[in-house]
């Protein structure tokens, strides 16, 4: 499937038709994936929900098993409000051939790396990824006789010395989860090309409107869109988005798999895309306004945010990203874990909980320390990770203030 099915307007769509200057991100969340032959006047596609599609006559019935693209052939194979989510995320990634989505951010990830490994490959993955990415890679892929290899974040072109005669896939996750290291993923483009790795990106925290992902080389990029896109908190969902080339794998291991997203989770998903980039600029604002203001508490260690310069592969993030979002770490200096339980269980606005990206704000206590194979982490006391949402952000602080003095005199009292 060419890039001109998906697209029948061609490149037309994510440029401006009188300036010939590229559309503002603002302005492609808006319009992407929105078809009149799907949709009619209608401004959201509706939920078409179908496991039988009928036909006129066997004739038919035959002719459609050949052609099913964007065709209601069965259930399985979508309908326009699926089609319309995964249209318009592959409108949101420069270069991409097509997306397939998922019912959550594993399963993506999991026919992402089924759709190129084999028995006997080996797959490199980053040792700040995702907790249940190494637990697939430790356990099913395992199992499978695929054996992982961890490596260092900041490990650059250095990655030409990793990759082996087994090598076949690297998957990155940039910034690292909880502690938010930026890679080189240009230079490990580069060294991966070379000796022909494919490369997967979890590209959740930045999404691909501050990391156009397979513009810069990427060949699979994963998305919780559970996070962002959704962005209310309420819907599991996933989508991989596939550079020219790697998309008929994808949608046939996809498809093998029995993959198919629920066309309720994907008008929500279709829903939540249309206002990310303003909601992303305000977590960005927010998450960054309270980051600096943690750097200057006595009670806080460290702050692990790309938009610092402490934050490691900070230059990357400067060179390679449109912005930030709303979700980073910060060290407490000394304290135990009962010290940072009273920090967290006291706030008002923070709620206590896994998952981030959605309209509220959430505070979890992290260990890094747990997930990590190759690298080591000398902190200074507990670690905090924390999803900004869009409450006001002086709202924010002084929950936080709060929370930091039970921290000092839960400290003091021992
Ligand atoms: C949450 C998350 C996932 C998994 O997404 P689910 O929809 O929860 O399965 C994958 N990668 C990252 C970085 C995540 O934060």
């Amino acid at each position: 499937m060419g890039r001109g099915q998906l697209h029948p307007q061609g490149d037309r769509r994510s440029v401006s038709k009188d300036s010939g200057r590229p559309k503002d991100d603002a302005t492609r969340v808006v319009s992407a994936g929105r078809r009149k032959e799907w949709t009619g006047g209608i401004v959201n596609p509706p939920v078409w929900r179908a496991s039988t599609i009928l036909y006129d006559s066997v004739a038919e019935l035959r002719a459609r098993v050949s052609d099913t693209h964007h065709k209601l052939f069965y259930g399985r194979r979508g309908t326009p409000t699926q089609w319309a989510l995964a249209d318009a995320l592959t409108e949101l990634e420069p270069g991409a051939e097509g997306t397939f989505l998922y019912c959550s951010g594993v399963a993506a990830l999991a026919a992402a790396l089924l759709s190129v490994l084999s028995p006997g490959d080996e797959l490199l993955l980053v040792d700040s990824a995702y907790d249940p990415t190494r637990s697939m890679a430790n356990g099913l892929l395992k199992r499978m006789g695929i054996t992982t290899r961890f490596y260092d974040p900041m490990i650059g072109a250095g990655i030409a010395d990793l990759i082996g005669e087994r090598t076949r896939a690297i998957l990155m996750e940039s910034p690292g989860s909880l502690t938010f290291e930026v890679q080189d993923v240009p230079a490990i483009v580069a060294a991966a090309r070379a000796r022909g790795v494919t490369t997967l990106l979890d590209n959740t925290w930045a999404t691909p409107l501050l990391f156009p992902a397979i513009a810069h080389g990427i060949d699979l990029t994963v998305l919780a869109c559970t996070k962002y896109v959704v962005g209310h908190s309420d819907v599991m969902l996933g989508s991989v988005t596939a550079a020219p080339g790697h998309f008929t794998k994808l949608r046939d291991t996809s498809l093998q798999l029995g993959q198919v997203a629920s066309p309720d989770d994907c008008w929500l998903g279709a829903r939540g895309l249309r206002t990310m980039a303003v909601r992303l600029k305000q977590h960005e604002a927010s998450a960054l306004t309270i980051a600096r203001w943690l750097q200057q508490q006595p009670e806080v260690a460290a702050v692990l945010h790309p938009s610092l310069p402490g934050c490691p592969g900070h230059e990357f993030f400067l060179r390679d990203f449109k912005g930030a979002s709303g979700l980073f770490s910060f060290v407490l200096q000394g304290g135990d874990e009962a010290a940072r339980a009273a920090l967290i269980d006291g706030l008002e606005h923070f709620g206590i909980g896994y998952s981030w990206g959605g309209f509220e704000s959430l505070a979890l206590p992290v260990d890094p320390v747990r997930y990590r194979s190759v690298t080591e982490r000398d902190d200074a006391g507990p670690m905090v990770r924390l999803q900004v949402g869009l409450e006001h952000v002086d709202d924010l602080i002084d929950d936080l203030s709060a929370g930091l003095a039970r921290f000092r005199e839960a400290v003091s009292s021992r």
